[in-house]
């Protein structure tokens, strides 16, 4: 058992910070939004009423913030978590942010003599109450070794993507791919539409062919080939397209500090930035497909 802060107690840390005193964990949390905090406690959680006495509260922090700016102000600073954090306490951010203040964040940790890992996730809200999230882990081996454990109570695999601000980037990276491959999906079952070929028909033969893909076999975009995609719950998220944006314009702000060529992530991420703007970015990102469909060639 292992005493542990936790800041930030939102759709992802809420069942997260439940899973960890499930595992018997003894919790001291923070949040900005009152029920949030009460609904932690309720659940045998200690309330602190700041972010620097939840990270004074034992050996390992956890953070699970929107943004990067979010970490920033809770990490450094004057009473911030790093300063707060007993010497040699583990820092773990699962946040999703920019590589470079993950980096940033983790220099600063360690010039205070803490360490600290980026662990963002994968598996959305149902993977967090599940504790069946995957964790992509940015550190050094040592602090990898010390989070493992604790990681593990809230997900099926935690995996090592090298030094500091890697768990992002592998983040990031994985979510271009899914960005993509979502619209590739939902423009061929919309063409497949126009041509007179059946949902199912499509789905049986790609997902045999060298078109699978977990955006068709897991999360396949129409309604029918895969009964618990959100496309059968009229597109009830799930990942909202909001932070399908989030997480292409981050690949983008990336590729363009390191200079990758990312044109499809870039368009993907205009695509997404349409159909937010359009006011539907609370609509699971697999609903991209009604625009695709709206749209004439
Ligand atoms: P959320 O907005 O529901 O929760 C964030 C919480 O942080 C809120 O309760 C907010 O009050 C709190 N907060 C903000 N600033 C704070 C501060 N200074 N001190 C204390 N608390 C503060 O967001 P979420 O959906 O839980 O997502 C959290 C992170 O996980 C994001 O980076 C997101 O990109 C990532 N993520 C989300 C999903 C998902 O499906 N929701 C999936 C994978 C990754």
């Amino acid at each position: 058992m292992a005493k542990i802060g936790f800041i930030g107690l939102g759709h992802m840390g809420g069942p997260m910070a439940r899973n960890l005193i499930g595992a018997g964990h003894a919790l001291m949390v923070f949040d900005l939004v009152p029920a949030a905090l009460e609904a932690a406690v309720a659940a045998g959680a200690g309330k602190a009423s700041t972010p620097a006495e939840a990270a004074a509260h034992g050996d390992i922090l956890i953070t699970m913030l929107p943004a990067g700016s979010h970490v920033r102000s809770v990490y450094l600073g004057r009473g911030g978590a790093i300063e707060a954090a007993a010497p040699g306490a583990l820092l773990i951010d699962c946040s999703t942010i920019d590589v470079q203040t993950a980096r940033e964040v983790g220099d600063a940790a360690a010039a205070a003599g803490r360490a600290m890992v980026d662990a963002p996730v994968s598996g959305g809200v149902a993977g967090a109450e599940a504790a069946s999230l995957t964790f992509m882990v940015g550190g050094s081996a040592e602090a990898f070794a010390r989070a493992e454990p604790i990681l593990a109570a809230m997900g099926k695999a935690v995996i090592h993507a090298g030094g500091s601000g890697n768990g992002q980037a592998a983040k990031i990276c994985n979510n271009m791919i899914l960005g993509i491959s979502m619209i590739a999906v939902s423009e061929a079952f919309v063409l497949a539409e126009k041509l007179g070929l059946d949902h199912q028909k499509l789905f049986d033969i790609a997902s045999k062919a060298s078109g699978q893909c977990w955006s068709l076999t897991s999360y396949c975009p129409v309604p029918g080939p895969v009964p618990g995609s959100p496309a059968n719950r009229g597109y009830k998220p799930g990942f909202t397209a909001a932070m399908m944006l989030k997480d292409l314009r981050l690949s983008q702000e990336a590729a363009g500090k390191a200079r990758a060529a990312t044109p499809l992530g870039a368009e993907a991420a205009a695509i997404y930035g349409e159909f937010d703007a359009a006011g539907r970015g609370g609509t699971d990102f697999s609903g991209i497909i009604e625009m695709i469909r709206e749209k004439r060639g």
